[in-house]
């Protein structure tokens, strides 16, 4: 496909008006249908976190001497959100772009902590792909640590988790060994929502003079005014000895602008090891505290606006609003035969699947969508995800009543768990040949990316990924039929 810039300019209108058709073909998250993705508020907040933006629309955060605001206003965020934490005085961190940004730096920062420990070992190994620095995640840590495997050759290891789905303790404790770097553990985690036991991680890290990062990406700032409207959480802050370092995305719970996760460390022992710092390059002597360059303003301002705006009164009455939706939901999605909760929760998002062998639940999460929800699936074990705003909190009752009518109508109808989404997703989550499949969403990758740009919705126009994923089958299928021949 062959696209020019328009050798003369549109009208301003006509581009717009461009602009917002196109988004007819997204999901509509203002309906309350959605439960990922975006964390819709009321308007008149909204409209106050994009005037703040705007503010700021053009500073770049990448000179913090050159822009004294933009560095004042990152430090406030970082010393309101270290109180929130209760990291004392010591703690010290950087605003970054997103959850993604802060745990590739948490990465980062610790293997090359460990590697300034090491420098001899390190500098025996280096270049030998057969040794890396390891970390141990629970098998429900966010899949951005697997990017930061990566991009910086830390290898994973995975500790399993116990019947409540956080990370078993014991089994983080014997993955321990010469090459560990980090331990990590979720407050809470994305696919269960359940918190990991950070006390008893924390107590490991101490014995073994390890670090451990608690993610609370999700949780950071929905998590504090929890507790703080007296409901009992474990803890899982700087108040724990042993957590070195906590990553929180402000523009999820936190209501700010996209673009805004803030890392924080007990000190700065470990921060320092996060910056970037060059005085040979041919532009002049250059710093850098995080993993880009060009740092948008906006998203910092906004950030800093939307702590100040909302104040400690908001989000602790947002939060019981959210945590009193949840509680309905989870309790409603109890109480249909057939379905449970995965673990026990500790915020507000959660995955429930079918413990009746009646119920297919990728079945029911198909007839879900046709009742206009958009449904996350997850498939250890396969279940359904939701992750609840305050906009819920009006189709909550609806999506209870949508939920009962469609596991009646998946248990009367058994063929459908062989039909659809469901056929596709339960095969996905039993192929045993991975590397196959990951080459396969490659391909849709290139496809994607390719001069076409096709675009294979995964969700809106369902057929074509249909068909992908068949012909994926047929393929898997011919090759497994060539190796037995
Ligand atoms: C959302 C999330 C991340 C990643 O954050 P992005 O802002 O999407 O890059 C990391 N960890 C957890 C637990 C999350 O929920």
């Amino acid at each position: 496909m062959k696209l020019e810039i328009p050798p003369k300019g549109l009208p301003k209108e006509d581009v717009l008006k461009m602009l917002r058709e196109m988004r007819d073909h997204d999901v509509d998250y203002n309906a309350g249908k959605v439960w990922s993705l975006v964390y819709p508020f009321h308007p008149e907040h909204l409209d106050f976190v994009k005037t703040a933006y705007n503010e700021y629309f053009s500073e770049n955060a990448l000179n913090p001497m050159a822009f004294k605001s933009l560095k004042k206003m990152e430090h406030e965020v970082v010393r309101m959100t270290a109180d929130l934490f209760h990291g004392g005085d010591f703690a010290v961190g950087t605003m970054s772009s997103g959850g993604t940004e802060s745990l590739l730096l948490v990465v980062k920062t610790y293997r090359d902590l460990w590697r300034s420990k090491n420098e001899t070992f390190w500098n025996k190994i280096k270049g030998s792909a057969s040794q890396f620095p390891e970390m141990i995640l629970p098998e429900s840590a966010h899949i951005a640590f697997n990017k930061a495997s990566y991009y910086f050759d830390v290898k994973i290891v995975y500790a399993p988790l116990d019947e409540n789905k956080r990370v078993n303790v014991a089994e983080v404790e014997k993955r321990i060994n010469k090459n560990t770097i980090l331990i990590v553990g979720s407050a809470p985690s994305y696919p269960f929502g359940t918190i990991d036991p950070i006390e008893e991680l924390g107590a490991l890290a101490l014995k073994y003079k390890l670090p451990l990062h608690v993610d609370a990406c999700v949780g950071g700032f929905i998590l504090p005014f929890i507790e703080k409207n007296n409901r009992k959480l474990p803890l899982w802050d700087f108040r724990v000895p042993g957590v070195t370092s906590i990553s929180a995305d402000i523009h999820k719970y936190g209501f700010a602008a996209k673009g805004a996760s803030i890392l924080l460390y007990r000190n700065m022992e470990y921060l320092r090891h996060q910056f970037f710092v060059n005085s040979e390059w041919t532009g002049g002597m250059f710093v850098s505290p995080a993993l880009l360059g060009t740092r948008p303003g906006g998203a910092i301002a906004a950030a800093w606006a939307t702590l100040m705006y909302m104040g400690q009164n908001s989000y602790i009455e947002t939060a019981e609003r959210i945590m009193q939706t949840t509680d309905k939901l989870t309790q409603g999605i109890k109480s249909i035969e057939g379905l449970a909760l995965l673990g026990t929760p500790h915020a507000s998002l959660f995955a429930y699947h079918s413990v009746s062998p009646q119920i297919d639940i990728y079945a029911v999460g198909d007839q879900m969508e046709k009742k206009g929800w958009h449904i996350d699936r997850q498939p250890k074990p396969p279940c359904l995800h939701a992750m609840v705003s305050p906009i819920h909190e009006t189709t909550m009752g609806q999506y209870l009543e949508d939920l009962r009518e469609a596991v009646e109508y998946v248990k009367n109808h058994q063929e459908l768990k062989n039909e659809g989404n469901a056929a596709m997703y339960g095969m996905m989550a039993k192929l045993p040949m991975r590397g196959m499949i990951e080459n396969e969403l490659l391909n849709l990758m290139e496809q994607m990316y390719s001069v076409e740009g096709q675009t294979p919705a995964l969700e809106s126009d369902r057929k074509d990924f249909k068909t992908q994923m068949a012909s994926l089958l047929i393929k898997i299928k011919d090759k497994v039929d060539g190796w037995m021949k």
